[in-house]
């Protein structure tokens, strides 16, 4: 029997409908909800994600900005960049598009960041908060994938999970929100030997690797849940994912396209942490406003 897909565009669109919502309230009774997106270089996949970062923000009305750098730009312009932000009450999001040029520290550019303005939850007490239980900003990717899987009521306490990947903004949040969720987790990478056998115990197998179609249907236990992370371009300009979709679709209970899986969800998570940091600024400024007293997150 073939899969049930998961429509990432159908539950992003459901959620950006409450989204907006959420923008007008900001919008009437305190300010617009604001975010800033730092580019640097010409990489062409991250100026098209930039593009619809902001096409996004202005659907839903959230003001965004974008900070365009040549790809030669020395990393003390970025972070004193960054340190404007921060400052700035009128932003709400900060968000740092990578990968960025070779001769950029990622880690410092990242922890440069204020950590209530750090949408994407990539600054290391962001991090930190996440793997000890509280977390102020989830990533955006797989919070993305708790919400699908919540969506179509898919369990995930007591259940085995295999996550693929161990990126920073991929794999490993995800395999810390899936153990928060209950599940038994396990991380493959490139080092793990014989992968096909942790997959097929999986009732529920992430695929985030960007190696296109290297999971197969054998891989699959039947009626497991398969999300597809990955977006690879192919030689033929066809864009498709990590899993072998048409026999994987044969074989799992519920599956992810690629596009129109994770991919809108991302973007989606991105709004809903921006419209979330604005108000919790909004609350802190309520609070001093009342009080006088400094409210710490
Ligand atoms: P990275 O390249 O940072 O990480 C890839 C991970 O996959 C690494 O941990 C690597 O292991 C592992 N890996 C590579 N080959 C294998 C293999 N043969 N077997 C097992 N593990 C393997 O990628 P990202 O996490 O940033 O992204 C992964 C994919 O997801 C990409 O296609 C990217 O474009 C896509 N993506 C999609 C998003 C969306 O919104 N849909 C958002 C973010 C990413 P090791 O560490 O050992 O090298």
């Amino acid at each position: 029997m073939s899969a049930t897909i998961i429509s990432g565009n159908f539950i992003a669109n459901k959620l950006r409908e409450e989204l907006k919502q959420r923008v007008r309230t900001l919008t009437e009774t305190w300010m617009q909800p604001g975010l800033a997106v730092i580019l640097a270089g010409d990489n062409p996949a991250s100026r098209v994600y930039v593009r619809n970062k902001a096409k996004t923000c202005e659907e839903l009305g959230i003001h965004s900005e974008i900070f365009n750098f040549s790809g030669d730009t020395p990393q003390k312009t970025i972070l004193q960049q960054i340190q404007d932000l921060n400052a700035n009450p009128e932003i709400h999001g900060i968000l740092v598009q990578l990968p960025l040029p070779d001769h950029i520290q990622i880690n410092e550019i990242v922890a440069a960041i204020a950590t209530e303005k750090d949408v994407d939850g990539f600054h290391p007490c962001n991090v930190g908060a996440l793997a000890t239980g509280h977390a102020l900003f989830r990533p955006c990717t797989p919070f993305g994938i708790i919400k699908m899987l919540a969506e179509y009521d898919i369990p995930l306490q007591g259940q085995h999970a295999v996550v693929v990947g161990r990126s920073n903004i991929v794999g490993k949040p995800m395999a810390l929100m899936l153990l928060e969720k209950g599940a038994t987790v396990t991380i493959c990478t490139s080092q793990t030997r014989e992968l096909a056998s942790h997959t097929r115990s999986a009732d529920i197998i992430i695929m985030a690797t960007g190696k296109p179609g290297l999971l197969t249907s054998g891989m699959i236990k039947a009626g497991a849940t398969v999300i597809d992370v990955g977006i690879n371009r192919l030689a033929n300009g066809q864009l498709c994912g990590d899993v072998e979709f048409s026999g994987a679709k044969e074989k799992a209970g519920y599956i992810t396209p690629v596009p129109g899986g994770v991919g809108p969800m991302t973007i989606t998570m991105l709004m809903n942490n921006t419209i979330e940091a604005a108000e919790r600024a909004k609350a802190k400024a309520q609070v001093e406003a009342r009080d006088g007293s400094v409210q710490q997150f």
